[in-house]
């Protein structure tokens, strides 16, 4: 397993929308390896293969709390296939938008088609941090993220500031 360098805002591959999966084997295992040692260490519950630079449908997450770890998850093509009316309010953060809070209103339950490690086909019904987590990772998977939840002023702001931090990094 190796840790991969996490994209961060305001690489324009973020946007981009990632590409079923078509077999999953080993290399596809091994890259979802890379992807739970890169969650685990920076540290954060959800990531998506796009995150690393890969326009691919793949998540892995682990919602597990503290101490009741680890109970890592992987997702190839996942797809939803039903929301609940309920809405659950969470403040969100992103791995590849540092020090960035954004509270989202998003259905609190929900069931989402996936394959698993072994290209098995699955079906999980979710709900609380997990059904939240699965509804920001496949965001990604279609180049949307937690911004997009901001009015477009708000959005600027966090854009900016960004495109700011990433010039005065390349003048170092
Ligand atoms: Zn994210």
């Amino acid at each position: 397993m190796a840790k991969r360098p996490i994209i961060a805002l305001p690489d324009p591959v973020l946007r981009k929308v990632s590409a079923p999966i078509e077999r999953v084997d080993d290399d596809l295992r091994r890259l979802m390896d890379d992807m739970l040692e890169t969650m685990y260490a920076a540290p954060g519950v959800g990531l998506a293969a796009i995150q690393v630079g890969i326009p691919r449908r793949v998540v892995v997450l682990d919602v597990a709390p503290e101490g009741e770890g680890p109970r890592p998850l992987c997702l190839v093509n996942p797809e939803i296939v039903a929301l609940g009316s309920e809405m659950r309010l969470h403040e969100e953060g992103c791995l590849s938008i540092p020090e960035v809070l954004v509270e989202i209103e998003r259905p609190a339950t929900l069931t989402v088609r996936y394959l698993d490690r072994d290209g098995e086909p699955r079906e999980l019904a979710a709900e609380g941090l997990l059904a939240t987590v699965l509804q920001h990772e496949i965001n990604h998977l279609d180049g949307k993220l937690i911004i997009d939840f901001l009015s477009s002023l708000k959005r600027d702001m966090v854009v900016r500031k960004f495109k700011k931090q990433a010039r005065t990094t390349e003048a170092l």
